[in-house]
């Protein structure tokens, strides 16, 4: 029954004469997330982006594919939709089939019509198909508020799709559409979902890690590597940077005050990724900061930090509290990554009593006093570039 994948494009339909550029884009983010030879036929309609197959197809090809277009920046829900005749007897029949497949529980019926001209009101549709469903399967019951089952109805001209539960996509704007940001990434649980978040805006990452290899395991640069390959099924970013800190580290424990090692590193770091984003004509740095959540991260801190950059310094969860910021993790999928115990090069060397308000002269003072400049340059020179590809197990 299933033959066509509705992917719903909510917040495009807003964005007037740019709408074009928008759907261009998000077409082909598409096609790069097909599975490889899916023979489907893309077309626009008023409802989004439908996906139709010429042949009845595989089912189970249909819901992989849906899998993954609902990590596709752009599209608000991706429908497994079944299609009939606009004739309100053919869709009650439809409804009544698809709902036979699936579990019992509670449902209701959601109906929207494209074509206002249509001889059908949306509500009126809902209730026949609803009261033909309950006729037929009498061990339903209907309940609007949070049902176990959503029968959705797009009626357009000449036809109807029906689909059952359409799956939550990340609706926002298509990656690739706002350029380009280089994110730092560590192991930790916050950074992958700033990089997400700027990327929901329609940014194309490339993601930066800095590492103390061999002081830290070849296990924790994995992790990272299958961290950012996670993260590549929601087409975050396209590449990998790996970048070595451990001489930098090394220099700035044996000439730097101990309470300024961790925000002396993080200069570092944002020195380096804004070298790398200046090759890649990136636009700004982002970081996993939230204000307050340990030492490094006090306002005072984050300023004494970020004046070691001319790049604007994105951090999309600067107010967030950390539940807030580990449900969006497990919503997308890089939770139980991040947990795996790993070890991070800023927790070499760290001090005791790290400053909690830094003043950005006396950190820079101290900066200069490590003469830093020759083992950055080492440090650039040394980075590894690994382009990603997307991890779906
Ligand atoms: P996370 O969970 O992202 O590690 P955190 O709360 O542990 O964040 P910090 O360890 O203080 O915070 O790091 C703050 C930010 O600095 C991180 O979110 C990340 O953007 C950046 N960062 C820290 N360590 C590294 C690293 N080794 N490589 C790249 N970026 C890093
Ligand atoms: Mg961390």
């Amino acid at each position: 029954m299933i033959d066509t994948l509705i992917l719903n494009t909510a917040e495009l339909v807003l964005k007037g004469g740019v709408r074009r550029f928008f759907e261009e884009q998000l077409l082909r983010n598409v096609q790069s997330q097909l599975l490889p030879d899916t023979p489907v036929q893309l077309e626009w309609r008023q409802a989004g982006l439908y996906l139709s197959w010429p042949e009845p197809p595989d089912i189970e090809a249909v819901r992989a594919n849906a899998q993954r277009l609902a990590r596709v920046f752009g599209v608000a829900y991706v429908g497994l939709a079944a299609s009939c005749p606009l004739e309100l007897e053919k869709i009650s029949a439809l409804a009544v089939d698809l709902l036979a497949g699936e579990p019992a529980g509670s449902f209701k019926v959601d109906c929207r019509r494209q074509d206002k001209r249509l001889p059908f009101k949306s509500p009126a549709v809902a209730r026949e198909v609803g009261a033909a469903v309950l006729m037929a399967q009498p061990e339903r019951s209907v309940k609007l508020n949070n049902p176990d089952l959503t029968l959705r109805i797009i009626l357009e001209t000449g036809q109807a799709f029906l689909m059952v539960n359409p799956l939550p996509g990340p609706a926002g704007l298509p990656v690739n559409t706002a350029g380009r940001l280089t994110a730092l990434l560590s192991g930790g649980i916050d950074s992958p979902v700033a990089a997400w978040r700027m990327a929901s805006r329609g940014c194309l990452l490339e993601l930066v890690h800095f590492h103390s290899y061999p002081m830290v395991t070849q296990a924790s640069l994995d992790k990272v590597k299958r961290l950012a390959a996670r993260l590549a099924t929601w087409q975050v970013a396209d590449r990998l940077v790996l970048m070595p800190l451990l001489d930098i580290q090394k220099q700035i424990v044996s000439a730097a005050p101990e309470a300024d090692r961790v925000l002396l590193y993080r200069r570092a770091m944002l020195q380096l990724a804004e070298r790398v984003a200046a090759g890649s004509n990136s636009l700004g740095l982002v970081t996993g900061d939230s204000v307050g959540q340990v030492a490094s991260q006090t306002l005072e801190n984050l300023l004494a930090v970020t004046s070691a950059v001319s790049l604007p310094v994105y951090r999309p969860l600067c107010g967030n509290d950390k539940e807030s910021v580990v449900q969006l993790a497990k919503r997308i999928d890089t939770y139980d990554l991040s947990i795996e115990p790993h070890d991070d090069c800023c927790s070499l060397f760290t001090p005791a009593h790290p400053t909690t308000r830094a003043k950005p002269a006396t950190l820079q003072a101290a900066e200069a006093a490590c003469d830093l400049g020759p083992l950055l340059e080492t440090a650039w020179e040394q980075c590894e570039l690994i382009p990603l590809t997307a991890d779906w197990d």
